[in-house]
């Protein structure tokens, strides 16, 4: 029955919606004919705002900030930009000043030019509305990957949405999709980590936030996504940021890009371009990548921005282009819809119109970009309602919005281990807190954040708890010792630090019962956060080994983007808790932890290194695995890490049993179910995410993965209570891009297992 009635209304509202996408179509054909080509070209480009702000360095201070008429009317009147993105002065705004900017934006661009087309403008909300005073602020991505819940990103997406909206800007450079498998990537916490399907899965989930479940966004409380950076922007050989890539087709498909096809069949409205190269060929000049396998084979219909600069890029950095003028040429013939010029936009114009009038750049080129541009332009409304009013937004930065992203930090808190339970505290328990993470919101937030690379937190951020606040609140200062011991400079390169009375902490040590050592790294995000040394610093190190010389116990916290090297030190912890970057509640929510208040549920998303020179990924090859290869002797190349993906503790217990397969066969077309019994043996509730990988046991030619992540659920179990997870497979969930290139399950043996880490129960099928 059900279904009987679900089917007409389900038809009705796909017939609106093409009834919609007609009408938008014919709206922007209409335009199309009555635009100039310069008018044209304008709306291809991008431009910061700092560029027609008074003032023109990014870096340099000049407040209140305010348009310049002039430079206003040239951008946008005279060479028609049709979009800026930024905030100025690499600084947060409120939104009252957001909607003062935007509407004189708003007001030149369409009171001053002919056709009135609105400016489309963008802005970095990487883990919340990173440019906007007040903005609530969630855990950065890895944090969010940690949570394995979908419905948390869900609504932190549907949030940061109405806080952009709320700014006046209806299009937000996120979620970043890229897979991050390298731990030394200098934006790894900017990822949902290492595996394919969880960025997948969680990726639906946040384009769904902001845009809505049919991608709805001329509702003024949703918001254009722009997934980034299409594709394979995590994997250069030398870890560093924007250095080239060697990947194969073949691993492209299979690892890289799952997550950012799953954005597109969410309907995700614009992609963000890899600002680095991939064999050899610059992103932004691969017609084969953008619009064979993107516009083509997977029919992306939105808008392709190129990211910071990167036009200019191929002939400045990558010299694949003689000038500027080539590079325009082969970016927009790759496939290219707009340039984010950042700042020198008059050659970008100047030279396309030239390249269109010569023949080199075809017009239908730019009509096709133009029309992605104008549909989305239509599609948020904004030539009905180019901005939106604060006023309008009352739940903006409200406790509700706040207790949000509260529980996705107390969610993303991975605890990694803790002998003889030593957690949770006691209230009574003398603490002394140190570590240079200690006493941070810059630190918490991590990069975009108020500001680019996260150095202007403090100042917006000063009514939140650092961890040292949110302890001393819930234990009482007089139980509490603070010696920072290390601390970063705060005027340094993020990198830098200095001893901070660290003979002190450890006389500190002395008196109490326990250590709270909170060591990580300072902020940092892009090519200033590339790395030489993936080891925690030699001082944080000293501090840790001195501390563990008193014979005290301690719970060491980890605030870092990425896995830094512990093994120095680790067997010397009693506790390891990662935090990753947990946003302005990540202190609350450790502080619940710690005393028992929250039982804490996050589990890893990426392999956490024991060594800087052994990085693997859980879905590693057998030769990297010395369990399966005996007989080889190969313990140069074996899987050791520290921590395993999907590692992470409870304080309580649950027993995994009676798992069960619906069938030994499986065919093409059919599926089986898994299911398995959960039961909360321990004495309090607890969440618990169960994951399901599988293993191929045998394929050719290319050696199979030791297993992958297939399907997750979380659940929520009362001390005591059972409850059985059932989980379809069919054969395709089971497949595997093969040498040509075609997603195939290839007939043979598999195994199933529903990993708790401590019990790995295999069936085979
Ligand atoms: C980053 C992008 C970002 C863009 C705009 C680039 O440098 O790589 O992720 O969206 O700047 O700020």
């Amino acid at each position: 029955n059900l279904k009987k009635r679900t089917i007409p209304i389900l038809f009705l509202c796909s017939a609106l919606s093409a009834g919609a996408q007609n009408k938008t179509a014919a709206k922007v054909e209409a335009l199309l004919k009555k635009m100039t080509l310069e008018e044209k070209v304008g709306q291809m480009a991008q431009i910061t705002l700092d560029v027609i702000g008074k003032g023109k360095d990014r870096f340099t201070s000049y407040e209140p900030f305010d348009l310049d008429p002039k430079e206003l009317e040239k951008a946008l009147v005279q060479y028609k930009i049709g979009s800026v993105l930024n905030t100025s002065n690499n600084r947060a705004r409120t939104t009252a000043v957001w909607y003062d900017i935007i509407s004189k934006i708003q007001k030149t661009a369409m009171t001053k030019n002919k056709n009135a087309i609105p400016v489309l403008y963008g802005i970095d909300g990487i883990h919340g509305e990173t440019y906007t005073a007040g903005a609530t602020m969630f855990p950065q991505q890895i944090g969010q990957a940690a949570t394995f819940n979908r419905t948390l990103i869900h609504r932190g997406a549907e949030i940061s949405a109405y806080e952009t909206r709320a700014s006046s800007i209806p299009w937000t450079f996120s979620p970043q999709l890229d897979l991050g498998p390298d731990p030394r990537f200098p934006r790894q916490q900017e990822t949902f980590g290492e595996d394919p399907y969880l960025a997948a899965e969680l990726g639906k989930a946040m384009v769904k936030g902001y845009e809505g479940e049919n991608n709805e966004v001329s509702n003024p409380f949703r918001v254009a996504t722009s997934v980034k950076h299409f594709l394979g922007y995590q994997s250069s050989v030398s870890g560093k940021d924007r250095t080239p890539a060697v990947i194969s087709d073949q691993a492209l498909r299979e690892y890289h890009l799952p997550p950012f096809k799953a954005a597109i069949d969410a309907g995700a409205k614009t992609i963000m371009v890899n600002s680095g190269l991939i064999n050899g060929v610059p992103v932004h000049a691969n017609y084969n990548i953008l619009t064979k396998m993107l516009k083509e084979e997977l029919g992306f219909k939105g808008l392709v921005v190129t990211d910071w600069g990167d036009i200019e890029n191929l002939y400045a950095r990558d010299h694949v282009a003689k000038n500027n003028k080539d590079a325009v040429r082969i970016a927009v013939n790759a496939g290219i819809d707009m340039s984010m010029i950042a700042y020198n936009y008059e050659p970008f114009c100047d030279d396309l119109i030239a390249l269109v009038k010569e023949g080199k750049v075809k017009e239908e080129r730019i009509n096709d970009a133009v029309r992605r541009i104008l549909t989305l332009k239509y599609e948020l409304n904004l030539f009905e309602k180019p901005t939106t009013h604060p006023k309008d937004y009352p739940k903006f930065g409200s406790p509700e919005f706040e207790k949000a992203a509260y529980n996705t930090a107390a969610e993303s808190i991975t605890l990694l281990k803790n002998t003889n339970q030593i957690l949770p505290l006691a209230k009574s328990s003398k603490i002394l807190v140190t570590g240079p993470n200690a006493n941070s919101m810059r630190t918490l937030n991590g990069a975009w954040t108020y500001s680019w690379q996260g150095e202007k937190v403090e100042e917006f951020a000063g009514k939140y708890n650092t961890i040292l606040k949110a302890l001393q609140n819930k234990a009482g200062k007089e139980n509490i010792t603070y010696v920072p011991g290390v601390s970063y400079k705060m005027d340094g390169k993020y990198y830098e630090e200095y001893a901070d009375k660290m003979d002190q902490a450890v006389q500190a040590a002395k008196d109490v019962d326990v250590i709270v050592l909170c060591l990580g790294e300072n902020t940092y995000t892009e090519t200033p956060g590339n790395l030489n040394d993936l080891y925690l610093s030699d001082l944080q190190t000293e501090l840790a080994q001195k501390l563990a010389a008193t014979g005290k116990k301690i719970i060491l916290v980890l605030n870092e983007g990425r896995p830094r090297v512990i093994s120095k030190f680790e067997k010397k912890m009693a506790a390891v808790l990662q935090t990753y970057q947990p946003g302005n509640f990540g202190g609350d929510a450790l502080a619940d932890i710690l005393f028992g208040e929250v039982n804490p549920s996050g589990r890893l998303p990426y392999t956490y290194p024991q060594f800087p020179n052994a990085l693997f990924t859980y879905y590693h090859k057998p030769s990297e695995s010395r369990s399966t290869t005996e007989g080889v002797y190969n313990y140069d190349a074996d899987y050791n890490p520290q921590y395993v993906f999907g590692q992470g503790l409870s304080y309580t217990t649950f027993r995994y049993s009676a798992l069960k397969l619906s069938s030994t066969t499986l065919k093409k077309g059919e599926s089986l179910t898994v299911s398995v019994e959960v039961t909360n043996t321990g004495k309090v509730a607890g969440k618990e995410s169960v994951l399901l990988f599988s293993s191929e046991l045998v394929s050719a030619p290319i050696s199979p993965d030791a297993k992958r992540l297939r399907a997750f659920e979380k659940i929520e179990l009362k001390a005591g209570e059972s409850k059985t997870l059932t989980f379809t497979i069919n054969a395709a969930q089971l497949s595997t891009v093969n040498e040509a290139l075609e997603s195939t399950t290839q007939p043979g043996a598999f195994s199933i297992q529903i990993a708790d880490q401590k019990a790995n129960f295999n069936y085979t099928l």
